[in-house]
């Protein structure tokens, strides 16, 4: 299996982080495969260099290893908006001004505003804009984004499936996402695109990734219906939760691999700690020195 590690240089990785490595290293030697590395930074307000420089120090002293080079994505702005150019001509794209605010605004005059599993879907505001309204907006210089016109892409590409290796097969149901944001004025292409471009570019046919990213997977899977792209297989794997059942975040402090490595702690024993635990590491006997 062709599997990948995708980090996003906002922060230093946590335990949770090395939980994912480790996990997706494994998918990819069972198959006798390889484990490559993206650096996905295209966030260029959130991701510092600096995050990169220390992740590839901390997945080097876990003892992980990747074929160079390594594909970061800020290298490649030009692939994603080619990417977004083909969704445009097919006429599946619309502008967007909306502000947060906006929408926020527009859901509270509306009770019964679609929802779907991860919040309010955005109401489609600007989907009813004129042509002509839209450009002159563009022109002036207000800041806009590209969103997905969600009814159209699903009635182009019809029904879809997908396989998780964890939950078994899956009927697509990208419309739970709703008109999603494909590109930003700040950052030119979303998540999902360059995911989704970048993980059939690399052959990766094993994609392991947490359980967060379960619903994306509706999305990424319409896309590449729409971009004529292979289908790999998925396998979302469980956050790892401490023992109250809380989830790691980058923002939680003491667990990054810096902080344990500074307390001295090995990356076998972590290791040993992440494997053996069922996904529930206890971190009191984490921090306890050896
Ligand atoms: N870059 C994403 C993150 O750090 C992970 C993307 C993925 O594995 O699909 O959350």
């Amino acid at each position: 299996m062709q599997c990948r590690f995708a980090p996003s240089p906002t922060g230093f990785l946590h335990i949770g982080h090395a939980f994912s490595a480790w996990f997706t290293e494994k998918q990819a030697f069972a198959g006798n495969g390889t484990f490559l590395l993206r650096i996905e930074d295209i966030d260029q307000t959130r991701c510092r260099p600096e995050f990169t420089t220390a992740l590839y120090e901390d997945l080097h002293w876990l003892g992980l290893s990747w074929p160079l080079p390594v594909r970061c994505q800020s290298e490649h702005f030009a692939d994603y908006r080619a990417a977004l150019n083909r969704l445009d001509a097919m006429g599946l794209l619309y502008k967007c001004f909306c502000t947060r605010r906006d929408i926020q605004e527009e859901i509270e005059r509306s009770p019964s505003a679609p929802h779907g599993p991860e919040g309010h879907l955005y109401p489609g505001t600007c989907k009813h804009l004129t042509h002509t309204e839209t450009e002159e907006r563009a022109a002036a210089g207000e800041p806009y984004a590209i969103r997905l016109d969600m009814e159209k892409a699903c009635a182009i590409a019809g029904n879809l499936r997908w396989h998780d290796r964890a939950k078994g097969w899956q009927d697509a149901r990208p419309r739970l996402l709703g008109d999603v944001v494909l590109a930003r004025k700040d950052t030119p292409a979303s998540y999902h695109l360059c995911v989704t471009w970048d993980d059939a570019l690399q052959e990766i046919n094993l994609v392991t990734r947490g359980e967060d990213l379960f619903y994306a997977t509706h999305l990424h899977r319409l896309l590449q219906a729409l971009l004529n792209l292979p289908v790999p297989d998925y396998h979302h794997h469980p956050l790892l939760v401490d023992s109250e059942g809380k989830r790691f975040a980058k923002r939680n402090k003491g667990v990054t691999l810096r902080d344990l490595r500074g307390k001295g702690l090995s990356p076998e024993r972590l290791r040993h700690e992440l494997i053996d635990s069922n996904g529930r590491p206890d971190l009191q006997k984490l921090f306890l020195p050896t």
